[in-house]
């Protein structure tokens, strides 16, 4: 099973069954038919790895950083309060852009470095 196909039969599963068992069912079958594997990151299931490598994610992919920031502030501008999310970022593992609730995370820089890069010969 190529992973466009995987893709669409998990869909079609989403929309067919909105939660809970049956939906668990399909998927555990789906998951068996295509060989794919589970991938856990920090103890979270961040989607399924088919045998040639190709990743199926359990976020919603998008093409590019334009389709993703473009559904979120779609999602910010229609959402109550809440948890919506806040910023888009590029996939390592499938190639695509997920969003997130999450705020960036801080980048430190050394001030060895700043200095390095402001008074250096
Ligand atoms: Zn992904």
């Amino acid at each position: 099973m190529n992973i466009g196909r995987f893709h669409r039969q998990r869909r079609r599963i989403e929309q067919r069954f909105p939660a809970g068992s049956k939906r668990r069912q399909a998927m555990a079958h789906l998951v068996r038919e295509a060989r794919a594997a589970m991938v856990v990151v920090s103890g979270h299931a961040v989607g399924w790895r088919l045998p040639g490598g190709a990743m199926s994610c359990t976020k919603r992919r998008y093409p590019n950083a334009t389709a993703a920031y473009s559904d979120l502030d779609r999602i910010a501008s229609t959402s109550a309060a809440g948890r919506v999310p806040v910023r888009a970022y590029p996939c390592e593992f499938c190639g695509g852009w997920h969003t997130t609730a999450q705020g960036r995370k801080r980048v430190f820089i050394h001030s060895k470095d700043v200095s390095m890069r402001n008074h250096g010969p």
